[in-house]
């Protein structure tokens, strides 16, 4: 089975509630609150799997765990206040790596203004995992901006640069795009917006499905990590598609935005717009086939 395929039956069987305005499906759920509403994503990282316990220094997996969280939040163009952590340590875990591990979590949530508010620990057998929830609140001006608003036409727009983020060791060290997403909803109203987490054909397929669009694509306007250009030009612009963990922000605007979205001192590409032909296409009408990271069960 797959993580969509469960996603989607467990979305099924769950019903409206008064309280809930976007529930599963986005980056965040969005819920009734008072004056604003209340921003809410939980995401695990699994030593072996989003992490190497053997490689990477606990102040790193601290990081990534609270960095990956918060990155959902800026996805719904929104500010992170609160976090819960549950922590599932393996019996005789060492004491001096799991303060370590706690210290780089504390630093980062200071960065950005968060206060841990609880959790849960216990242990087991099996490697370290560690669940947080975060919880925060949309741009005033923009509310949340949501996965499923993109309109045909819209102008399709990435952060930074893509690809290569697990081999380089970027996941373990990037900074999550909150004051990017904070500077767009400044200046703009984006129309939809995601983080790109299993890799950009596959999170901008999210955009296209629940936008009920397409997008076509500018082949020499995606942004390739440095680090691929060592790569033949065509594997290179693959990597950049469907590599995971970039962490970047894809996000779509009205043509109209765009005047706004330059001279705000954001990093950024224009890679395509929005289609009412579904899918994901390159500019020639060649339909762009390329896998991003899905967990399989
Ligand atoms: P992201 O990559 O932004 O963290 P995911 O792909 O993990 O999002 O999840 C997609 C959507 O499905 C989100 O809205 C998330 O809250 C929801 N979701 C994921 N797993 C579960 C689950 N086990 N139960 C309920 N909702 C889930
Ligand atoms: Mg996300």
């Amino acid at each position: 089975m797959s993580e969509w395929s469960l996603i989607g039956s467990i979305q099924r069987q769950v019903g409206p509630h008064p309280q809930v305005r976007v529930g599963i499906g986005d980056d965040a759920a969005v819920l009734a609150s008072h004056p604003r509403e209340l921003l809410v994503a939980c995401d695990s990282i699994l030593d072996g799997s989003h992490f190497d316990s053997k490689t990477a220094s606990p102040e790193q997996i601290g990081h990534k765990a609270i960095a990956v969280n918060l990155s959902d939040i800026a996805a719904m163009g929104g500010w992170p206040e609160t976090a819960l952590l549950a922590l599932t340590v393996r019996h005789g875990q060492d004491h001096e790596f799991l303060e370590r591990l706690i210290e780089g979590m504390l630093g980062t949530c200071r960065q950005f203004g968060v206060s841990l508010v609880g959790g849960d620990t216990s242990s087991w057998q099996a490697p370290l995992a560690i669940s947080i929830t975060i919880m925060g609140r949309p741009h005033p001006k923009t509310g949340p901006v949501l996965r499923s608003g993109a309109r045909k036409g819209d102008l399709i727009a990435v952060t930074g640069q893509l690809g290569d983020s697990l081999s380089s060791g970027h996941h373990l060290c990037f900074t999550p795009r909150l004051a990017e997403a904070k500077l767009i909803c400044d200046n703009l109203q984006p129309s939809s917006m995601i983080d790109i987490s299993d890799g950009l054909a596959s999170d901008l397929g999210h955009i296209c499905r629940q936008s009920k669009l397409g997008a076509c694509l500018k082949r020499s306007h995606i942004p390739v990590a440095k680090t691929l250009q060592k790569l033949a030009p065509d594997q290179a612009l693959m990597r950049a598609l469907s590599d995971g963990e970039d962490f970047e922000l894809c996000f779509t605007l009205a043509e109209a935005d765009l005047a706004k979205l330059q001279g705000i001192g954001l990093q950024y590409s224009i890679i395509g717009h929005m289609t009412a032909k579904p899918g994901l296409h390159w500019e020639d009408g060649k339909p762009i086939e390329c896998l991003g990271f899905e967990h399989q069960f």
